[in-house]
């Protein structure tokens, strides 16, 4: 069987990976098939969705992939690994998707690998239905992210803290290419290969830059742009990633490596979810400090193909480094004035931002609904919340608002105010009814997932943050 996968990485990136055949499993069970996705990349087909369990498990690997584990290096909280590689992942190959978009399908926990590290290479169900989840209520945000197509059972039991039922997800991402990737030759001295590498990316994700002058520079240049992009959005939206390590960090700009990621409920810039993250590296308010050194490792990483005068090429790492951080914060402000419907621009819409945010972290407000309350109510001359703190600031935002018409603030802050996020109280409800083999409150909060800007009817509860008896919330990397 056919799937119509082309094979670029693996034929234009020799020595960057391993032939690795998955291992397939007896009795795979489809446990959920993202049909509009299948749609999207043109794999509609019977025979497709017939087969489904088993392609997407590994267990029947399709006649035109060229299946490989990926190897790459990394800095891992803050220390560097110059060998890591796919320990539990397999890639299958590339599809042209309807748009012409050249994506990656890639099989999570199908089985160990050579970088397997001593690692079993499988993935449990509880973190496959996960990164479903939140894969797909990113998408249906607008955030750039990596998707999963399917998920299936495996039949198998994995030993983790307690043993538990296996899964394989599919994955599909704009590449798997990560600052990592470009660490592994570099940490080798490989300068050949790493040169063939950046312009294979650079083709690959920004091909409008494919004959700039200096392509490191060029490649540089566009990952920090589209990094900034994306940790803008991600901080309007309360997403913590968890695990920002340099082989999670992708070259194409989206959100990759769903493990320890969650959604904040009270607004506090200080809020770590993830079991492993002691020191708080990973905090929400640390993000875009976080992409700015992962974009100086990347920097560091391309520093020979930079200029030959290596001050030279440590200038050119620190301009982009000024470019990460002044896109992000210029979006980021961008964004905080959209979500509070303000138009234009004016000298104090940073200190009417930070001012709700401080006060969100003082009185603990859950941080989407405050928004949305706000965008309900924004035609109310009345303050949506007491107290005097709050009431001064309701004035401020009111006069900045100005002559707009109220209806129509309320109308585009709720476009841009998400009602519906996977908020981490519903993620592990739905989890553990998959465990006792009741997908359906899984498929209630995807199906809720999916349109996040509006509630329907029968779905309030999704709206509501955490019982107080929730928490303190913790999230694992699912390994
Ligand atoms: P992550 O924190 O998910 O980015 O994973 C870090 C590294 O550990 C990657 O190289 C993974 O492939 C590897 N890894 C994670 N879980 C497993 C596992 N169960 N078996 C083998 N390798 C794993
Ligand atoms: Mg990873």
């Amino acid at each position: 069987m056919q799937l119509g996968l082309s094979n670029t990485f693996a034929e234009q990136l020799e020595g960057l990976y391993v032939p690795w055949q998955p291992e397939g499993f007896p009795s795979p069970r489809l446990l959920q098939l993202n049909r509009p996705l299948l749609e999207e990349l043109g794999l509609d087909d019977p025979a497709v969705e017939e087969h489904a369990a088993e392609l997407f498990s590994g267990t029947l690997v399709p006649s035109d992939s060229v299946p490989l584990a990926q190897a790459y290096a990394g800095h891992q909280f803050g220390g560097f690994s110059p060998q890591l590689g796919d320990g539990r992942a397999v890639l299958l190959g590339e599809v042209v998707d309807r748009l012409g978009r050249r994506r990656d399908l890639q099989l999570k926990g199908s089985g160990p690998t050579p970088f397997s590290r001593g690692g079993d290479g499988k993935a449990a169900l509880g973190p496959i239905l996960r990164e479903y989840l939140l894969g797909e209520a990113m998408h249906h945000l607008d955030v750039p992210t990596t998707r999963v197509l399917a998920a299936v059972s495996t039949g198998e039991t994995v030993r983790r803290s307690r043993p538990l039922p296996g899964a394989v997800l599919t994955r599909v991402a704009a590449s798997h290419l990560r600052v990592g990737t470009l660490q592994f030759f570099t940490a080798r001295g490989d300068l050949e290969k790493l040169e063939r590498l950046v312009s294979y990316t650079l083709e690959r994700h920004h091909p409008e830059r494919s004959d700039a002058e200096n392509p490191a520079q060029a490649l540089l240049e566009a990952v920090a742009e589209s990094q900034a992009v994306l940790i803008a959005r991600w901080m309007g939206l309360g997403f913590i990633h968890g695990v920002m390590n340099t082989d999670n960090f992708s070259l194409s700009g989206e959100t990759i490596d769903y493990g320890p990621c969650s959604f904040m409920d009270a607004h506090d810039p200080a809020t770590v979810h993830s079991s492993i993250d002691h020191g708080g590296r990973y905090a929400f308010d640390n993000q875009p400090k976080i992409g700015r050194w992962n974009m100086a490792r990347m920097g560091e990483a391309l520093l020979p193909l930079l200029d030959p005068k290596e001050a030279k090429a440590i200038a050119i790492v620190e301009r982009t480094l000024d470019l990460f951080t002044d896109t992000h914060d210029r979006l980021w402000l961008d964004g905080m004035r959209d979500k509070l419907g303000l138009d234009g621009t004016q000298a104090d819409d940073h200190r009417l931002v930070s001012d709700l945010l401080d006060w969100m972290t003082d009185e603990e407000k859950d941080h989407t609904s405050t928004f949305r309350r706000l965008g309900d109510e924004a035609a109310s001359s009345d303050p949506s919340f007491e107290g005097e703190r709050f009431a001064s600031w309701h004035a401020a935002w009111q006069e900045r608002l100005g002559s707009q018409d109220r209806q129509d603030v309320a109308a585009r802050m709720n476009r841009i105010n998400p009602v519906v996020i996977a908020r981490n109280h519903l993620v592990e409800e739905a989890l553990d009814a998959a465990h006792e083999r009741d997908l359906a409150p899984f498929e209630t909060l995807h199906d809720a997932l999916t349109n996040p800007f509006e509630l329907r009817p029968g779905q309030e509860r999704f709206a509501e943050p955490a019982p107080p008896d929730f928490g303190p919330y913790q999230t694992f990397c699912g390994t």
